[in-house]
């Protein structure tokens, strides 16, 4: 603060009020990340605001290019996931663009899988439609289809750690393999895995976002997302291409972020055994056909989830109901404790029917193509009581 705000008693009030002094922790420090929610900061010297403007990590001056809430939200989420610096965004779908639109040029291909997040996958449509960026899906499972997608032109591979709502397991370390050799970057959604159970920079990942809304954030009442960077060029690029794009985090999100993940490792933890826990039960009960858990030894993906998610299997699971179609949207409708709702990751529990929400726009021969069976219910498994999880599925597999 300089000494002429400081020394503001010769003000008139009109000009106090609008400059109050700023008080500041002497001999102690705040036990909690402080929210910084002005988005302007003041500078003693010019040279000083230039400088400001040079990279991702320099001094604070317009929210838009840094704030020091949602720089400590960026520094801890770099730190679990092993990178150099990351981007928080206002959403996931924010990091998600803005990394997209920062690294793709009109003439580039894309790599990336077949199950995506509806939201992720409409933007590589539009992307291919109006900006002329080819794509071409593949499964997760295969590096041998990714080599043969691979044309000089490849820039991106997009994966995702765990795909949506089938809880299939990619082959990061044999996918990523193939991308590095060829010099694409490759990029790796990690909502579903989360930095604790899983971290893609160590498997060769360039970046690994987060729809911090889910299990970062994880209590339903905050929009985020962010970008973690294993090269500091990348990062650069990235933040620069932000700057134009403007899908700025706001500091108060930032911060109940942060706040939410002080919690992770005891709500994942949590999430992980009581997920396992239910796709057990669910899979002896007779009105269940199938469940869809990698933490189950039946799941296609088991062994190799063994290996890259070692720690656990996620919140997540999908089952099928013999009833079909119809059984699903009465299970959902039926179930108490839990509420019908899409999102994922939070701490309350959560059931949606796809084939009738978020996959609705396929058709049943569509919806086979993509492993998702009409009466697939997938549920984001809370951190309530196990058995009360458990007592409200079973009264509402009665009713399916
Ligand atoms: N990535 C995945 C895997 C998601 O499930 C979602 C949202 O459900 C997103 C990205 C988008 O995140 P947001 O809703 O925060 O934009």
């Amino acid at each position: 603060m300089s000494d002429f705000h400081q020394n503001n008693g010769a003000l008139r009030p009109e000009s106090r009020i609008v400059h109050p002094p700023l008080a500041e922790a002497v001999g102690s420090r705040p036990l909690g990340v402080p929210l910084h929610q002005g988005h302007l900061f003041a500078f003693e010297t010019g040279d000083a605001l230039v400088q400001a403007h040079d990279g991702p990590g320099g001094a604070f001056f317009y929210n838009r290019f840094g704030n020091p809430t949602v720089r400590s939200l960026e520094d801890a989420v770099a730190d679990l996931e092993g990178g150099v610096g990351a981007l928080a965004a206002a959403s996931g779908m924010g990091a998600i663009s803005t990394a997209l639109l920062a690294l793709l040029r009109t003439g580039d291909h894309v790599i990336a899988q077949r199950s995506l997040y509806g939201g992720t996958f409409a933007l590589l449509a539009d992307l291919a439609e109006r900006r002329g960026i080819e794509v071409t899906h593949v499964g997760g499972d295969d590096p041998a289809e990714v080599e043969a997608a691979l044309r000089p032109n490849t820039r991106l591979l997009h994966l995702e750690t765990i795909s949506n709502p089938t809880t299939r397991v990619t082959d990061l370390p044999g996918l990523i393999a193939v991308a590095k050799r060829a010099g694409v970057v490759s990029v790796v959604d990690n909502t579903f895995a989360t930095p604790l159970l899983c971290r893609p920079i160590e498997h060769g990942a360039d970046i690994v976002i987060h729809s911090a809304t889910k299990y970062l954030g994880g209590h339903s009442d905050v929009l985020a997302g962010i970008a973690v960077f294993a090269d500091p060029e990348l990062h650069r690029e990235v933040w620069r291409y932000s700057l134009e794009l403007g899908a700025t985090v706001d500091p108060f999100a930032a911060w109940l972020t942060l706040r939410g993940l002080q919690t992770l490792a005891l709500r994942v933890r949590r999430h992980c055994d009581t997920a396992l826990d239910l796709a057990g039960r669910l899979a002896a009960h007779p009105a269940v056909t199938a469940v869809h858990y990698p933490g189950l030894p039946g799941h296609p993906d088991h062994e190799l989830a063994r290996r890259l998610l070692p720690e656990g299997h996620g919140g997540v699971l999908a089952f099928d109901l013999a009833g079909g179609r119809e059984a699903a949207r009465a299970f959902t409708e039926s179930v108490r404790l839990a509420s019908l709702a899409p999102s994922l990751g939070g701490v309350h529990s959560l059931v949606l029917h796809p084939a009738s929400t978020s996959h609705r726009q396929l058709s049943d021969e569509e919806l086979a193509a993509v492993g998702i069976g009409v009466g697939m219910v997938r549920m984001s498994v809370g951190i309530e009581h196990p058995e009360d999880i458990w007592a409200d599925v079973d009264q509402a597999l009665a009713k399916a």
